[in-house]
């Protein structure tokens, strides 16, 4: 690709804080987990962190301690990355899936409540695209539901819902740090809580089952493997140092996709802003025109990458994924089936400069227009 979906950005400091652990004896369980573990625990106002190997192992762990298994319900959107989703399938509950805001993209309040039942035990409300859900109207249903709220900020580090930090809201958060992310650790994932108790069952369950006062022969529970290494943490501390800087240029990035594509027909560009609320950015998705088809929107992703510039259709709507043909039909869910058959994903990362924008801008304007012809 000339252009590419997604490109990492990382510095010379990053590569030698890297090598220094690899010159180090402690791979594993040492200083730099703790390290970005308190560092993400300040920048989102939370006390307990627990660095895990990846975003879908931190969501699987929180529904397990939360104790909701065979027979739980648990709410979460369609549109959104399917780890939200199988996290609670690995436990044995059933995802309920609910229809999402065509502006903002996420869980639409007025329907998660319609689909409350007494077996909905949780709330898995995901930050789409880094722009904060409704969490005044998300945790107004959770208290007089009696429900828990676990936040998947996984796409949204950074981003505020009345001036606080995603991820400070529900009784458990999930961050992840893929190649992709805002904040990469090449895998990796953090769960933040303000509960003690259950930071301490998650920190356990990480390591095979064992509280930090066990020995490492006695697993008081089940656990598991979802550990992660010196090496990646301390990439995460680096690239925690500079999260400002990188949260800045993707939202310059964001803008100049804003201007560039402010002209073109048949393309409509996310919000770059919405009341009380600040957008981490962490893709850049357009949708076509309502009058244009999912086809029409696959011909153009064909012929921007025929162009040598990447896309992604973010994204196929979980409850029509072959791995969940199993689960019983889902009410309709009108506005992720509209959504998702028109958006788009374009090249998103910290160092993509305006002249590559304006190229992309021009390959889509060009796209779009051949299939009005
Ligand atoms: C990336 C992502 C995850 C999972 O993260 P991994 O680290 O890739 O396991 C979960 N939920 C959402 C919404 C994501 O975008």
């Amino acid at each position: 690709m000339k252009i590419p979906l997604s490109e990492p950005d990382i510095s010379e400091a990053e590569v030698e804080e890297v090598v220094s652990v690899l010159r180090s004896s402690r791979l594993s369980l040492g200083p730099k987990m703790e390290e970005f573990e308190a560092s993400l625990c300040s920048y989102v106002d939370q006390p307990f962190g627990i660095a895990v190997s990846s975003g879908t192992t931190g969501l699987h762990l929180c529904i397990r301690a939360l104790g909701i298994g065979p027979g739980d319900e648990v709410i979460v959107p369609s549109f959104t990355f399917i780890a939200a989703a199988n996290a609670v399938l690995y436990e044995g509950a059933t995802p309920v899936f609910v229809d999402i805001d065509p502006l903002s993209l996420n869980l639409d309040p007025d329907r998660v409540e319609k689909a409350i039942s007494e077996r909905t035990r949780a709330i898995l409300v995901v930050h789409t695209f880094g722009i904060p859900a409704e969490m005044d109207a998300i945790l107004e249903l959770a208290e007089r539901y009696c429900l828990k709220v676990i936040e998947d900020a996984c796409e949204a580090i950074g981003a505020t819902y009345h001036g606080r930090q995603v991820g400070s809201f529900g009784d458990a958060a999930v961050f992840a740090f893929y190649p992709n992310k805002q904040i990469t650790t090449g895998e990796g994932g953090m769960v933040v809580t303000g509960d003690r108790n259950f930071a301490m069952q998650i920190r356990a369950m990480r390591n095979q089952g064992r509280y930090e006062s066990d020995e490492w022969h006695q697993h008081s529970i089940l656990g598991w493997n979802y550990r992660l290494s010196e090496i990646n943490c301390a990439l995460g501390c680096a690239q925690m140092r500079r999260i400002d800087d990188i949260l800045s240029s993707r939202a310059a990035v964001a803008r100049a996709y804003d201007e560039a594509l402010s002209n073109v027909d048949g393309v409509e560009r996310p919000p770059l802003q919405l009341a009380g609320r600040e957008i981490s950015w962490f893709v850049y998705v357009v949708r076509l025109a309502p009058r244009f088809s999912r086809e029409d929107r696959d011909a153009v992703a064909r012929m921007l990458i025929a162009r040598g510039i990447g896309c992604g259709r973010y994204f196929a709507p979980i409850h029509s994924q072959p791995a969940y043909s199993h689960l019983p039909s889902v009410s309709l869910l009108t506005v992720t089936e509209s959504v998702s058959s028109r958006t788009l994903a374009l090249p998103f990362f910290n160092r993509l400069d305006k002249g590559r924008i304006l190229q992309v801008a021009e390959a889509l304007d060009e796209a779009v227009r051949s299939l009005e012809r």
